[in-house]
């Protein structure tokens, strides 16, 4: 199985993408690569994604962004996970906490939505990083070919709202884990 990559897009808080690399081995369950090599890697940061800026909105299109992306994807690479703090939308969709294709190669997350200050809230880091671990796990998901589920608390089920994103739970439910893992064998 080939790599992982995790960058990050345009400015990224200090030590999320060393939290987050975390997260994603052993949520995924990734198998190392080699006995000496972890599965997923970092790149250096990609700079400010300004061929994607959507200027009326003050947005960034993330579906350019995944185009975009995906052309800097190591060789020894099967995907590639960009994580910025610019908030993102679509040309359909006013906004979107994370994009990827089905079956596709590039994820990007944006952590605008889920900090608490984007509510008027109070900063608390613990929660930004379980929202952020949850989309990219979903995101993830998608670019390994799983759809939404149906089940609430599953990491796969659709969420359009920052509650939503808190209801589910940081892992996949049974049956889309065992999808997911019938992917990972297939890479
Ligand atoms: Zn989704
Ligand atoms: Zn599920």
């Amino acid at each position: 199985m080939d790599y992982i990559y995790l960058t990050a897009l345009g400015g990224l808080q200090e030590g999320v993408l060393d939290l987050v690399q975390n997260i994603i081995t052993t949520r995924i369950n990734l198998p190392p690569c080699s006995e000496h090599s972890e599965p997923i890697k970092t790149l250096s940061p990609l700079p400010s994604p300004d061929y994607a800026y959507l200027e009326k909105r003050n947005q960034y299109d993330a579906s350019k962004i995944l185009e975009q992306i995906s052309h800097s994807l190591p060789q020894d690479g099967i995907k590639i996970i960009a994580l910025t703090e610019l908030d993102l939308g679509t040309l359909v969709l006013s906004y979107v906490f994370g994009l990827a294709e089905l079956e596709g190669k590039a994820v990007v997350v944006s952590t605008c939505r889920l900090r608490q200050e984007f509510y008027r809230l109070p900063r608390n880091d613990a929660l930004l990083l379980e929202r952020l671990s949850k989309e990219i796990l979903h995101e993830l998901g998608h670019s390994f070919g799983l759809v939404h589920c149906l089940q609430p608390y599953c990491v796969m089920s659709r969420s359009t709202t920052i509650n939503q994103i808190d209801t589910k739970m940081q892992d996949f439910c049974p049956r889309c884990r065992e999808l997911l893992n019938a992917k990972l064998v297939d890479k």
